[in-house]
């Protein structure tokens, strides 16, 4: 596996047992049939109880059976997933970082004992809430409404693109309080089986196709007080849930390139062209080289985020640089190694258009790379250019 400068030197017992655990399952589990998932465009479900049982949804977390581990061991393990598919990274990624965070953050003690642990094991699982039909880049502009009503609310909405909610059991569902001052964001913890929730899968997808994708309807959804998150406040509470994912696709993507690269290497010695294998070509070489340059750095930018995020000081717009700049980098990787596997390249037999699909997905959602762009340029010139 690419290490060029030897990342792995640095990691501690931990961290490498947890890769090596995530890259075994990922071996086992998901390689041998997650190409046949992607052409009938469906999820292996019952990698989430997997998943679970392996301890792999927010283990940066800590309380309620979470073991706490560092950022860095969290970051490997998106790695490894994502090598597998950006699909099953992103059903851990939403279920520790959309879910499993916020109520870890924001929950009240009861939330936090009814929901960690079954979504920990897998028994559970959740999805998140906050793109609209009209509202995606500019989430704070939702129409998203939940009206007091007795001792709970009354939502009323819709939400789309929501990875897992046709298999959810939770949807944390952002939402304005229109009858407190203001109108502010809140977090409702929606029970997708509440009179009014409906949870229609969106088919017809060309990327992300092992990943389960859907709507999620409110109509007239009454939520009891206690389903409120009352620990925040405003777009405060998505935009950090959304912090905590993008640290985790900043490596993943990372997994991506490198699982591109690897097959794009393996090929290239072993497939013969010209009376010897493609890979003596000095233009293949180049490709090879520039791949695992931008890989190298790409790694080390992720290996900063997880120094930075341990001792508490990352700032949402480095999470922004580092998303922007790694799934830039593997969709380039994945287009790259496609191109170096020349026909047999478009097939399912091997990963790199599978990964082309799905980083599409990923250069898309957890905030587009022209939005990170205007993160990353208004932290630098002090001028916000959203609008
Ligand atoms: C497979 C999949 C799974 C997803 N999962 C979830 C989920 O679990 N939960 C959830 O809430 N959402 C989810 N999303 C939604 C995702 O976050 C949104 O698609 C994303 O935020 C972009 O919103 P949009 O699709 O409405 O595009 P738009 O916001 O309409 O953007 C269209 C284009 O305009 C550009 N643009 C927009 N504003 C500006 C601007 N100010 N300046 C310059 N360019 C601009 C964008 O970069 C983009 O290129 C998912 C999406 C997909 C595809």
């Amino acid at each position: 596996m690419l290490d060029y400068v030897d990342l792995e030197a640095d990691l501690d017992e931990e961290e490498r047992m947890i890769r090596d655990t995530a890259r075994r399952f990922v071996d086992e589990q998901v390689r041998p049939d997650i190409g046949e998932h992607f052409e009938k465009g469906t999820f292996p479900t019952e990698l989430i109880t997997e998943m679970g049982e392996l301890g792999f949804f927010a283990p940066n977390l800590e309380g309620y059976g979470l073991p706490r581990v560092s950022e860095t061991a969290y970051g490997l393990l998106m790695q490894e997933l994502e090598a597998g598919d950006s699909g099953v990274r992103s059903a851990a990624s939403v279920q520790g970082a959309l879910v499993m965070y916020p109520i870890h953050a924001y929950g009240s003690d009861e939330q936090k004992e009814r929901w960690l642990p079954d979504l920990g094991t897998g028994e559970a699982v959740g999805c998140f809430g906050l793109t609209e039909p009209e509202h995606g880049s500019d989430p704070a502009s939702m129409e998203t409404r939940a009206e007091r009503d007795g001792d709970g609310y009354r939502l009323q909405g819709s939400k789309t693109w929501i990875t897992n909610s046709p298999i959810a059991d939770v949807a944390v569902v952002w939402a304005r309080d229109t009858s407190a001052e203001g109108k502010p964001v809140r977090g409702f913890l929606v029970e997708t089986d509440r009179d009014g929730v409906t949870t229609n899968k969106i088919e017809e997808k060309l990327s992300m196709r092992a990943s389960i994708t859907g709507e999620i309807g409110l109509s007239n959804v009454w939520i009891p007080e206690e389903d409120v998150l009352p620990g925040v406040e405003g777009m405060k509470g998505p935009l950090s849930c959304l912090t905590q994912a993008r640290y985790g696709i900043a490596w993943g993507a990372v997994g991506v390139a490198r699982d591109c690269f690897e097959t794009a290497r393996e090929y290239a010695l072993d497939r013969e062209q010209f009376g010897g294998p493609i890979a003596r070509f000095q233009l293949q070489q180049e490709k090879l080289a520039d791949m695992a340059t931008d890989i190298t750095t790409a790694q080390l930018l992720a290996y900063r985020l997880a120094e930075l995020k341990e001792r508490g000081d990352l700032t949402p717009a480095q999470v922004s640089m580092a998303k922007r700049n790694n799934v830039a980098m593997a969709r380039d990787a994945s287009r790259t190694a496609r191109e170096m596997l020349g026909g047999n390249g478009i097939t399912r037999d091997y990963s790199p258009m599978r990964h082309l699909a799905n980083i599409e997905t990923v250069y898309t959602y957890e905030g587009t790379h022209d939005i990170h762009s205007l993160i990353v340029g208004h932290e630098l010139t002090g001028i916000p250019a959203f609008e």
